[in-house]
C-alpha cells in the first residue's frame, strides 16, 4: 500500500518540476507594435495629403490657402520631431547602478524601492515592469502603440506634446 502511494505520489512532482522547468518566462516581444507604428505613419501622411491637396485648396483662396498648408506642413513637421523623440529617445530604463548610486551603503531593497524578480534590480517607487520592453522604466506611463517605446520619465515631455501637435494639425 505504501510502496503504491509513494509511486504515484513521485511521478506528479516530477511532472510539475519538469513543467516549470521547461517553461519560458522571458517576455516575447509582440508584433502588434510594429502594426501601431504602421497604422500611425499611414493615418498621419494619408491625412496630411488629403487636406493640403483637397481640404484647404476646396475651402481657402489664394493667401488663406497658402497659410493653411504651410499650417498644416509646420504641424507635421513638429508632431514628426516629436515621434522621434519617443522613439529614438532615452526611455529611462532601471539598471542595477541606480540604486548603488543612491544607496551605496544598501545591502538589501532600499526603503519604498521594490525587487523586480524579472529584471533582478531594484526598481524605484513610481517605476514598474513592462513586459513590451523587457525591462522596468522609470516613471512609467505606459507603453505607446504608435512608436513601440516606453512612455516614462524621459520622454514624457516628447508624448505630451505629440499629443498636441497632432491634435491641433487634425484639426
Ligand atoms: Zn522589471
Ligand atoms: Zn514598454
Amino acid at each position: 500500500m505504501e510502496v503504491r502511494e509513494r509511486k504515484a505520489q513521485t511521478p506528479l512532482k516530477e511532472k510539475l518540476s519538469d513543467h516549470y522547468r521547461k517553461r519560458d518566462f522571458t517576455p516575447k516581444k509582440k508584433d502588434v507594435s510594429k502594426l501601431g507604428i504602421a497604422f500611425f505613419w499611414g493615418m498621419t501622411i494619408s491625412l496630411f495629403l488629403e487636406s493640403v491637396f483637397y481640404l484647404i485648396p476646396h475651402i481657402y483662396s489664394g493667401w488663406n490657402m497658402v497659410i493653411f498648408i504651410l499650417l498644416a506642413i509646420f504641424t507635421l513637421f513638429l508632431t514628426t520631431i516629436n515621434w522621434m523623440g519617443m522613439f529614438f529617445g532615452s526611455t529611462g530604463f532601471v539598471d542595477k547602478e541606480l540604486s548603488k548610486k543612491h544607496f551605496p551603503q544598501a545591502t538589501e531593497t532600499p526603503r519604498g524601492w521594490k525587487y523586480c524578480p524579472t529584471c533582478q534590480v531594484d526598481a524605484p517607487p513610481r517605476s514598474f515592469h513592462c513586459t513590451h520592453c523587457n525591462a522596468c522604466i522609470l516613471k512609467r506611463d505606459h507603453h505607446c502603440f504608435f512608436s513601440d517605446s516606453c512612455i516614462g520619465f524621459y520622454n514624457q515631455r516628447f508624448f505630451i506634446l505629440y499629443i498636441v501637435y497632432m491634435n491641433w494639425s487634425h484639426l
